[in-house]
């Protein structure tokens, strides 16, 4: 056998771990409290829980009406 070097994952154990929510919120919950979009988890636009792309895609954040670009992306 072979002598392998222990490397389990170890389990995250903070207050969002105890809520009794399911797997996908939490993470979604961890990110937010981080401010990072809960999508791709890039830094998060303003006071939402996305990125500005993924704000941008929900349509959430318009930047122009006629399609002209007030922010920059990326
Ligand atoms: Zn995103």
């Amino acid at each position: 056998m072979q002598n392998r070097t222990t490397r389990s994952t170890r389990k995250i154990e903070d207050d969002i771990a105890k809520l009794p929510v399911s797997r996908q919120r939490k993470y979604q919950l961890r990110k937010r409290a981080c401010s990072l979009c809960i999508i791709c988890g890039q830094e998060s636009y303003s006071d939402t829980s996305f990125c500005l792309n993924h704000n941008l895609k929900r349509g959430i954040v318009r930047p122009g009406r006629n399609g002209h670009r007030r922010v920059s992306v990326g």
